[in-house]
């Protein structure tokens, strides 16, 4: 999310004129778009101000912007702490970054921080943005901002407030567009996909007989038929994926709490749809599930994965898991380790519990697991998760898979690396130079914990964008 806001806040200052550089002496605004989620993320801000500062003493026109949820969160504390940053801003008014550098020109230093979205007047969601891409053929669609859930370790609903979806024709609208400059793979953003558009079926079964809002625009064509108070998700996945030229549809995040079988069905009948499905368990014990606020327990999400893998072929799953949880004890890991030997995650993003201040869990010192103890978890959980990752990747030994071409291998840059739909790495040899955003099938031959090696068979699709090529300087 807050990655696709740089893209969104680039986009801003570009459409203004601005020429982007990767160099700080060159440069003569700098925007740091900050996130708290980050572990560290107040003491990497401040550093980095720090170091600012010096190059503002040498070069005192240098104008310093900060953006993003630790902006939302810390408010003026940050030109309280740093007096040489020009401008301050949350996570609701990123369309005004251009706007409030402007005023701080005139004015002197500024923070505008809002507590809610600016909504259009016609529309549920804030204003649609330009937005600089860094990959051409690549792009990430925001359908949701906010989060209505209140998982003890999390600041996001309190720096990106309640859920707001997008109005389900504009995004079909936007996937259009990015299909014609070339897009071929779309990434739907939210911080919980699957409630999305539950708030605008509400709305409309509220205002629906008064109002002149057209229900196909903002529901879309299926919810019009039923008019049922529902998560518009799946419609949306089988919309986008049936966008001429989108070969691929990704998403993320669901919410294992609301992942149903209407996604699964979608997931399953929508060919462009990608036969992977991250979703985050955060621990396998009911009990600190419960302390967590996550709304389900082992068993429903082990029901859940079930009904995903029987009803899509050839799934990838993966999680995100949180050990060492304010409380968790030995029995509790333990019905972590079992979810994980249980699921045969194909890969999962591991974190040792560090507390995010303003939380309700940052506030459990007392029940804080002690960090050695934490490390020797993570060890035992780490070594479970190497061995189903290695026996997925194993299994797809002699497979054809299609891989969306990336570039050159980041370790061998004589080979070239791919993703599969299942999101997972290849490398391969190619005898000529192949452009990224290709498509290619590609033999599985070889597989690793972490990625597999394989052999091009077939150039099935190459891409359409234009390559751009950097300004590397004006006169
Ligand atoms: S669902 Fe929970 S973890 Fe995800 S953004 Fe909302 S509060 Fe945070």
């Amino acid at each position: 999310m807050n990655a696709h806001d740089s893209e969104r806040i680039a986009g801003l200052f570009e459409a203004d004129g601005m020429v982007p550089t990767d160099s700080l002496d060159e440069a003569d605004v700098v925007v740091l778009n900050t996130c708290c989620i980050r572990e560290n993320a107040d003491n990497k801000l401040y550093g980095t101000l720090g170091h600012l500062k010096s190059l503002k003493d040498k070069r005192p026109e240098l104008e310093i912007v900060v953006g993003g949820c630790l902006a939302q969160k810390d408010r003026e504390l940050i030109q309280k702490k740093a007096g040489h940053v020009d401008v301050v801003f949350g996570t609701h008014n990123v369309h005004r970054a251009v706007e409030l550098l402007d005023a701080a020109r005139t004015s002197g230093p500024l923070t505008e921080i809002l507590d809610e979205a600016v909504l259009d007047d016609n529309e549920l969601f804030p204003t649609l943005l330009p937005t600089v891409r860094e990959i051409d053929y690549l792009a990430w669609v925001t359908i949701q901002i906010g989060c209505d859930n209140n998982c003890a370790f999390c600041i996001v609903p309190s720096v990106r407030g309640t859920e707001i979806s997008k109005p389900f024709g504009t995004i079909v609208d936007e996937v259009r567009q990015l299909a014609a400059s070339g897009v071929t793979e779309v990434t739907l953003l939210g911080q919980n996909v699957n409630s999305f558009g539950r708030d605008i079926a509400l709305k409309l079964r509220g205002e629906l007989a008064e109002s002149d809002i057209d229900p196909v625009e903002a529901a879309g064509a299926r919810w019009a038929e039923d008019r049922r108070a529902r998560s518009l998700f799946a419609d949306l996945l089988r919309e986008v994926g049936a966008v001429e030229g989108i070969r691929r549809v990704r998403y993320t995040s669901p919410h294992p709490k609301d992942f149903r079988e209407d996604t699964i069905a979608a997931m399953a009948e929508t060919a462009a749809v990608c036969e992977h499905l991250h979703l985050p368990l955060q621990s396998g014990s009911d009990r600190i599930l419960a302390a967590m606020h996550r709304g389900y327990t082992a068993d429903r999400y082990l029901a859940k994965v079930a009904a995903a893998r029987e009803g899509i072929d050839d799934l990838a799953l993966t999680t995100d898991v949180i050990i060492g949880f304010p409380g968790e004890t030995d029995r509790d890991f333990h019905d972590t380790l079992e979810v994980f030997a249980e699921v045969g995650f194909d890969a999962a993003y591991t974190f040792i519990y560090s507390p995010r201040p303003g939380t309700e869990a940052a506030e459990m010192t007392d029940r804080f697991v002690d960090h050695a103890v934490s490390v020797e978890r993570m060890n035992q959980l780490r070594a479970v998760l190497e061995r189903s990752s290695r026996q997925r990747n194993e299994a797809r030994i002699g497979r054809i898979d299609e891989v969306i071409v990336e570039g050159p291998s980041k370790r061998n840059p004589e080979l070239l690396t791919g993703r599969t739909r299942q999101n997972k790495l290849v490398h391969f040899a190619s005898p000529e130079p192949i452009r990224p955003g290709t498509y290619a099938l590609v033999e599985i031959t070889g597989a690793s914990l972490s990625n597999l090696a394989g052999e091009l068979r077939e150039i099935v699709h190459v891409p359409t964008h234009r390559t751009r090529i950097p300004l590397l300087a004006t006169s």
